[in-house]
């Protein structure tokens, strides 16, 4: 017998090589394996008759093995085994290439299974390497019906690696299901009940080896709500931990804010007003906030985040902020300065060549960075913009309360934890996203963060007119380009990459299925089309170019001519994608769409149409495939991120749409987010089981569950 935690290598059967290839993928025990699932199956339930098979079909049949060969053709120097199989109605040629080990194991006489496709040769129908199981020979004694595990039934089709054969796994798998302990269910069983799911023994065998395709989707659903009910509760718990962790209060009242608002350039829409309500609230608390601001491109989430920084740097209390980019840092910098010119308790920008500090109207150097480091340790500054990795790597503060990341979703309990060193009180923590998340995503993979949604632009808003110019109206394109630059107009140019692939790197893309339309496209290079632009096509503009491999002081410059419209059109990489805003750009053309996800467009697109001015995207592409035209479509379409969200949610599915990285959620439960009803009922039983019993005493089994799937999915 063994159970789920037998090492592999303590399996009867299992060869030095295969264990290796299994530990390719990270199974090494029974349970790893186990829960390595089909991802879809093969229907050879009906053995048919010889005589009614036809061609082009996948078909099991049941025969004699009448005569058996081996030779090798000369030509190509391959072996080939042609066996002749006779059941009651007729007989019919199988032919198997490079495997002369099959005449050791079919022999004339044995009986099997064969299952595949059916050919044609010399217009005679041929099995055309079948799938074979033995199911006597002559000379066994155990003439009995055996139960058959890759043919006369619904074949598991296992995810493909290197070496490692769906039939390999079936021979694997299916004795070692015959040998298993029980597993022990360690779902309530009031939810497998409530919402009909199968308990895991029966589960575990139907997935595998499924009677029905009825019992196989049941099987798959389970597994897949054991997931997401994990997920659930490891989000329930998170929360729990964090209202018993302290944090330190930081009050403001109604005063106080509306003064604050008041010096602004413009009005706050309602949303953003309740968004900074409820954002004020939190850190008024004496245990950290952990919440998602969530709004379209350009609603204005800095301006919310900023008073609260303000507001904690009123009490003498540090912030820190941290952006994707160098780019957007300095942005954010900027931006404060401009909504609060005399702020002067110390306003620090550290980037990777470069560190500033601002104290108030006329009051900015920059200093050196490791005299910077010992200010903020000492408490003298109290706002602190720069990137993540900057931030984490190595600046000690002295009284941190509020950590806001631009931008990313998630930032991890650990991740804070590095911000503190040793201190008993966690900082407030408000994340910023523009990447909208349909409800059903929301509630499962964030539902540790409190949620506040902008959901309106800034009034006066013109919503971007968005087209897929097909290349034979590039032309068109650039006249009407330089129509609006001569009305005053900027624009952004996107490409995909800085230089043209190299004949080796284009080579070796060759080789990968995905990046195969990648070597077919013309791929639009930065400086090749920065080239074009500035001396064929607009000699008369001021044409820039920016990319991430420039000194970060190069960016800095390009970036600050091009806001203050001393330039015309920048040709740039991503570096633009997040965040960045010039008002006066109306104009957003990108290279190689369809090499982009439809999010990151998105992102791009909301770069313009951030001033009072009519903006435009374009989108060029000369990928004709359909997904990309159905991709293009639904970016134009879309009214909103949200309505986007949904689309590309349904176009690519979960995994590819937040990225398969930032959530670590298994692949299954992945798909099954898609299915309200599912993570509904996960979180209504994951609710019960934490309100009832949050320190899982009377799980234990859940808690060891839980315990491998958070470090599975990086939840800690
Ligand atoms: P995002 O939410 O995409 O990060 P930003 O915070 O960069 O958006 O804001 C986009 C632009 O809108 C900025 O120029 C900002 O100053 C401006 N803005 C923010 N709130 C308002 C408002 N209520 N009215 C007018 N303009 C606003
Ligand atoms: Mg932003």
């Amino acid at each position: 017998m063994v159970n789920l935690s037998t090492p592999l290598s303590e399996v009867y059967g299992i060869g030095p090589k295969f264990l290796e290839r299994l530990e390719k993928l990270k199974i090494e025990t029974v349970g790893d394996l186990l829960w390595h699932f089909p991802s879809r199956y093969e229907d050879y339930s009906q053995v048919r008759k010889i005589a009614e098979l036809q061609t082009g079909e996948q078909a099991t049949i049941s025969g004699i093995v009448s005569s058996i060969s081996l030779r090798r053709s000369w030509q190509k120097k391959i072996f080939i085994v042609e066996a002749k199989i006779n059941d009651e109605t007729g007989n019919i040629k199988a032919i198997w290439f490079n495997q002369p080990y099959i005449t050791n194991i079919l022999r004339e006489g044995t009986t099997a299974n064969f299952a595949g496709k059916i050919g044609l040769s010399k217009n005679k129908p041929y099995l055309s390497n079948p799938t074979y199981e033995v199911i006597n020979n002559l000379d066994s004694e155990n003439s009995e019906q055996i139960e058959t595990k890759h043919t006369g039934r619904l074949v598991p089709i296992y995810p493909e690696t290197k070496g490692l054969t769906s039939k390999g796994l079936r021979y694997l798998i299916s004795p070692i299901l015959q040998n298993l302990e029980p597993i022990a269910e360690f779902l309530p069983q009031s939810a497998l009940v409530k919402s009909g799911l199968p308990e895991v023994n029966s589960a575990m065998a139907q997935i595998h080896f499924p009677e029905t395709p009825e019992l196989a989707f049941a099987a798959k659903r389970r597994f897949a709500f054991e997931d997401l009910f994990c997920l659930q509760v490891s989000n329930i718990l998170q929360r729990l931990k964090l209202s018993k962790e302290k944090a330190v209060s930081i009050k403001t009242d109604a005063e106080w804010t509306e003064k604050t608002i008041s010096q602004l350039p413009f009005e706050l829409t309602a949303s953003q007003k309740q968004s900074l309500d409820e954002v004020l609230k939190d850190l008024g608390k004496n245990n950290p906030m952990n919440r998602l601001l969530q709004g379209d491109v350009g609603s204005g989430k800095t301006i919310v985040a900023a008073i609260a920084a303000l507001a904690a740097a009123n009490e003498n209390k540090q912030t820190v902020f941290m952006a994707p980019t160098e780019i957007l840092a300095r942005q954010h910098y900027q931006t404060f300065i401009k909504f609060f010119p005399n702020f002067e308790n110390g306003l620090a920008l550290i980037t990777s060549e470069q560190a500033k500090v601002f104290y108030g109207e006329g009051l900015e150097a920059e200093i050196k960075k490791s005299e910077l480091l010992e200010k903020i340790a000492e408490g003298k500054i109290k706002i602190i913009v720069g990137t993540h990795s900057l931030i984490q790597k190595g600046v000690k503060f002295d009284n941190l309360v509020l950590a806001i990341v631009d931008e990313q979703h998630r930032f991890g309990v650990k991740q804070r934890a590095t911000l503190l060193k040793n201190k008993k009180l966690m900082p407030h923590f408000l994340s910023m996203s523009a990447t909208p998340i349909p409800r059903t995503l929301s509630l499962s993979i964030f539902g540790d963060l409190d949620l506040s949604m902008i959901t309106e632009l800034p009034k006066n808003r013109k919503a971007i007119i968005t087209k897929a110019v097909a290349p034979e109206n590039r032309d068109k394109a650039y006249a009407f380009i330089r129509g609006l630059v001569k009305k005053g107009r900027q624009v952004f140019v996107i490409c995909p990459r800085i230089e043209l692939p190299t004949e080796e790197q284009q080579a070796r893309a060759a080789f990968s299925f995905y990046n195969r339309a990648f070597q077919n496209l013309e791929v639009k290079a930065v400086k090749n089309e920065y080239e074009k632009l500035k001396n064929k096509i607009f000699p008369d503009l001021k044409v820039v170019m920016l990319h991430g491999k420039m000194p970060s002081k190069e960016k800095e410059l390009i970036m600050k001519n091009f806001k203050d419209g001393k330039t015309d059109i920048l040709v740039s990489t991503s570096v633009v994608e997040v965040g960045v805003d010039v008002p006066n750009a109306a104009i957003m053309m990108i290279e190689g769409a369809e090499r982009f996800g439809l999010a990151q467009l998105y992102q791009f697109r909301g770069r313009v149409g951030r001033g009072e001015h009519q903006s435009f995207c374009f989108l060029f592409t000369d990928s004709e495939a359909k997904t990309t035209q159905q991709r293009l479509k639904s970016i134009i379409e879309a009214k909103n991120g949200l309505e986007l969200a949904e689309k590309d949610l349904e176009i690519r599915g979960p995994g590819e749409f937040i990225g398969q990285n930032q959530t670590g959620v298994p692949d299954m439960a992945m798909k099954a987010i898609q299915n309200p009803e599912l993570v509904k009922a996960s979180r209504e039983a994951a609710l019960e089981v934490v309100q009832n019993d949050p320190k899982l005493n009377a799980y234990p089994l859940l808690k060891e569950r839980l315990k491998i799937f958070s470090k599975e999915i990086h939840l800690e």
